[in-house]
């Protein structure tokens, strides 16, 4: 498991004098500028537009993005998009946020994933091309004019329809510089892993921009209580990378997954109907029932328990399943955070990821 504690100062380097910040156009130190940046045309012709804001610092820092809805109808990441944007004065700020609201704009606007018609996934196609596919020059066109000329990064994403997810974070801890964007974040729970090909994570990543995907919740829906976190987190960013002053917080507990054995998924064996038994936290003792899948005469029924302790990263929603169909993603926990996470659940403090059956959401709307 990584060591946050022994992580060294924040890098990047940075000059010793305010940027402009160069795409097409140009914004200057002490400047917001919020735009529509073209990356497509629909069939008529007309531009397809990305918003994206660009708060430019009055004193030199560290270039952070924070994109959002790289798949189209995960939607958490779009209001905390709205929120971070809308929060930093420029002349508070030592370096330049760029928030790419929505980077999938044809799938935000059919309310799907992928992008419509060529039902192409934006998260695979990373860094692109410019003579690519759909996707491709899309994701060409982001990267060349916005990501790539930051130094951090992180990506929102939420879980596929159907499914809901813990929030936590992945990122390929391997690299220290990416150890210390998780670290800064604040997340309790870190899934270790270079990611998929083609993916902003990993095409940043690669190219020398630490970059974190932050996953929260379900796709479809405003989840105030991970919007909130989210928005926290990142302000927590900037105040580990010297961009904005304030007190740095770290998290009472961390969990990162990398070694064999520290993560499940837990599969039906066979088709039927899943009732979750879990709840209403999201974390589960050695042999405790989590679902049940029945036949439609409940002659069959087959119990599904914890085969260790740990929490429910990702579970299913849409309560039936195939035999081989992934009913939940379980993170094995250690004694020494069993006993402080329960010491929260005892004080209230994990009523953050506190669930009203699968849905994860603030204590006072359950
Ligand atoms: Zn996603």
């Amino acid at each position: 498991m990584m060591d946050p504690e022994r992580l060294d100062p924040p890098a990047p380097t940075v000059p010793d004098r305010p940027r402009t910040f160069r795409y097409d156009g140009e914004v200057r130190p002490g400047e917001t500028r919020h735009l529509r940046y073209e990356v497509g045309e629909t069939y008529h012709g007309a531009a397809v537009e990305v918003p994206v804001t660009i708060v430019n610092g009055a004193r030199p820092g560290p270039r952070l993005f924070v994109s959002a809805a790289i798949h189209g109808d995960e939607l958490n990441g779009v209001k905390v998009a709205q929120e971070v944007a809308a929060r930093y004065d420029p002349d508070d700020l030592a370096g330049t946020l760029v928030v790419v609201h929505v980077a999938n704009v044809p799938g935000f606007q059919a309310q799907q994933r992928y992008l419509p018609i060529s039902d192409q996934d934006l998260n695979r196609a990373f860094p692109g091309r410019e003579s690519g596919t759909t996707a491709s020059r899309m994701a060409h066109a982001l990267w060349e004019a916005f990501y790539s000329r930051c130094d951090l990064g992180l990506d929102l994403h939420t879980s596929t329809r159907n499914r809901t997810t813990m929030y936590h974070v992945r990122a390929d801890l391997s690299s220290p510089d990416v150890g210390r964007l998780v670290w800064a974040f604040g997340a309790n729970v870190a899934l270790n892993g270079a990611g998929d090909e083609g993916s902003l994570r990993k095409a940043a990543t690669e190219a020398g921009i630490p970059t974190v995907t932050v996953e929260m919740g379900k796709a479809h829906r405003f989840q105030p209580v991970l919007i909130a976190k989210a928005v926290a987190g990142i302000d927590n960013v900037l105040r580990t990378y010297g961009m904005v002053d304030g007190e740095v917080t770290a998290p009472d507990w961390f969990l990162s997954t990398g070694e064999p054995g520290d993560k499940a998924w837990l599969r039906a064996d066979t088709g039927g109907l899943v009732d979750m038994q879990w709840g209403p936290y999201p974390f589960v003792h050695t042999g405790e029932t989590i679902c049940t899948v029945t036949d439609h005469f409940r002659k069959e029924e087959r119990v599904v328990e914890a085969p260790f302790t740990g929490l429910l990263v990702g579970v299913l929603e849409n309560p039936v399943a195939l035999p081989g169909h992934p009913l939940c993603h379980l993170v094995r926990v250690d004694e020494e955070t069993a006993e402080e996470i329960e010491r929260e659940i005892a004080t209230g403090e994990f009523d953050g990821y506190r669930a009203n059956g699968t849905v994860w959401r603030a204590p006072e709307q359950t």
